[in-house]
């Protein structure tokens, strides 16, 4: 996707901290952090949001898990904890329109959910 920022991280068109990489998909530090560990976890193929997660690319979207076990495990909390959240549209507060697993870890991250 021409106008996609986490393409362009992809691609190496825009620079990028990138913790991890493979054929599929691309680990990299948030900008902005708001954990010790803040990574971005992105499939190499442009998938917008969740709503378009389907039979073709799910295998694809369930490797982005696997990574974030990987870079949590390697920063070394695996054991301690850290937390996964995928944003989607404008209730998420989703600003870049590129399927990305944040990861968080590193301190005590409060309650997530309020009622
Ligand atoms: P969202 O709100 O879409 O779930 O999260 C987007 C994230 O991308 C934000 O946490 C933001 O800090 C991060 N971000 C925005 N622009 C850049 C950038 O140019 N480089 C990196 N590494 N992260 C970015
Ligand atoms: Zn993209």
């Amino acid at each position: 996707m021409a106008d996609c920022l986490f393409c362009k991280i992809i691609g190496k068109e825009i620079p990028a901290e990138i913790v991890f990489e493979d054929d599929r998909a691309v680990a990299f530090k948030d900008i902005h952090p708001i954990a010790p560990l803040h990574v971005l976890v992105v499939p190499r193929e442009h998938i917008p949001t969740t709503n378009e997660v389907d039979d073709s690319n799910c295998a694809l979207v369930g490797h982005i898990f696997e990574v974030a076990a990987q870079v949590a495990r390697k920063a070394g909390f695996a054991e301690s904890g850290y937390r996964c959240i995928l944003n989607t549209n404008r209730d998420a507060g989703q600003e870049v329109f590129h399927v990305h697993m944040h990861v968080l870890g590193g301190k005590r991250l409060g309650p997530m959910l309020s009622r």
